[in-house]
């Protein structure tokens, strides 16, 4: 049996940082990750810029120089990787966990290495960081999972000359039209709402009205999508039916976190808000050792928290566990 002090679940940005949080006071976690580390940045579009300057995407006082204010993708995934190298942190990537359950003094994790049998561990803390880009908002609606229907933007080219369909109202919806139209796609963009909320950062709009005030990007307000058939999208709009020809259509309505994965370990996850239950001093969870991190601790808002503030929750768990071994012992 493999016995660790502290397992750290996802080794994206927060969990890095727990795990550095975690090694500055005297602990050795292990972190276990499904793919590599930072693999939700590794899966962004390929030429995102970050809205964030660099220093705010910095983890453990490590310095993350950038070209520019605003990283881009690359130098981020070139930035973590660096991280993950210096700090020594142990991380088994490739490791799916499966279960974690809580035994006397203990919890037993079960992974799945990809090229190997199941493995369990026993853990006295556990912290999760798992995200919620895995797991796109489903707009359950007919033709969703036709083949040219994608919850993710890569890349912009395959698009040159076709008629395109965005779905949503946010960054990833107003950053993807930006990017398909300036690829010669002819882009139409649906969207639910009756303008665009403070949560689309202000400093992309400008273009994008200008492409809509030139007619280069056709805005639908107050559209409610459907139906995807192999050729349209279908909606409504003030009680009318509409639709719009569509040969590839991006859904870009957002992510949430894995809910069942956090209640099978015993967290306690809010209905409406789809927030696991915690401490926010700690970022213990109702279930005591288990601890959460990052943007899994936001629930299904994922304009609360980013890697500028998720980035902290690492201090405040390493302390916790610290000060909880102090008075367990
Ligand atoms: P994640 O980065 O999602 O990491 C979770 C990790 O857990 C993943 O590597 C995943 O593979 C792993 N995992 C999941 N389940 C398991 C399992 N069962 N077993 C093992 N491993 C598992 N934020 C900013 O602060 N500034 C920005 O400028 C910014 N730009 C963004 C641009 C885009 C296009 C998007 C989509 C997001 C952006 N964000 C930005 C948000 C930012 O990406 C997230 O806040 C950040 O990734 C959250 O980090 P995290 O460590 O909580 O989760
Ligand atoms: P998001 O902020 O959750 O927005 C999802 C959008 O889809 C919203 O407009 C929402 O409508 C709409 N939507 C959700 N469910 C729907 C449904 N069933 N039917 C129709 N529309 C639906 O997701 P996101 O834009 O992908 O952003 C995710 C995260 O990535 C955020 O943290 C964001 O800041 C970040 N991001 C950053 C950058 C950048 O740094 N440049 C770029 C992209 C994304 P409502 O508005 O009505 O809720």
């Amino acid at each position: 049996m493999n016995t660790e002090n502290v397992i750290i679940i996802g080794a994206g940005p927060c969990g890095l940082a727990a795990g550095i949080a975690l090694q500055r006071q005297g602990y050795d976690p292990l972190l276990i990750e499904k793919k590599n580390v930072v693999h939700a940045i590794s899966h962004y579009p390929l030429h995102q810029t970050f809205f964030s300057s660099s220093e705010k995407l910095e983890i453990g006082g490590y310095p993350f120089p950038s070209t520019e204010r605003k990283p881009k993708r690359h130098e981020a995934l070139v930035y973590y990787r660096q991280v993950a190298a210096k700090s020594g942190l142990r991380i088994h990537s490739y490791e799916q966990v499966e279960s974690v359950e809580k035994e006397s003094g203990y919890f037993a994790v079960e992974t799945k290495p990809w090229n190997q049998p199941k493995t369990s561990y026993h853990a006295k803390k556990i912290v999760v960081a798992t995200g919620y880009f895995d797991h796109p908002n489903i707009m359950d609606i007919p033709g969703e999972d036709y083949p040219h229907v994608f919850h993710y933007f890569r890349e912009s080219h395959p698009y040159f000359q076709k008629k395109v369909t965005v779905i949503g109202g946010k960054n990833s919806a107003v950053d993807t039209a930006l990017a398909l139209e300036s690829a010669g796609a002819l882009v139409t963009v649906l969207y639910r709402g009756s303008e665009f909320s403070s949560a689309v950062k202000p400093w992309i709009l400008p273009d994008f009205y200008s492409l809509v005030r030139h007619k280069k990007v056709d805005m639908v307000y107050e559209a409610e999508v459907q139906e995807i058939t192999p050729t349209h999208v279908r909606y409504e709009k003030n009680g009318q039916s509409c639709s719009v020809a569509s040969d590839f259509v991006f859904a870009m309505t957002g992510y949430h976190p894995d809910h069942s994965f956090l209640k099978n370990m015993g967290v306690e996850v809010e209905t409406d808000t789809g927030r696991p239950v915690h401490d926010p001093m700690t970022m213990e969870t109702n279930e005591p050792g288990i601890y959460i991190a990052g943007v899994l601790a936001a629930g299904n808002d994922a304009n609360e928290i980013f890697i500028e503030n998720g980035r902290h929750h690492g201090n405040r768990i390493a302390s916790s566990i610290r000060k909880n071994s102090c008075t367990d012992s």
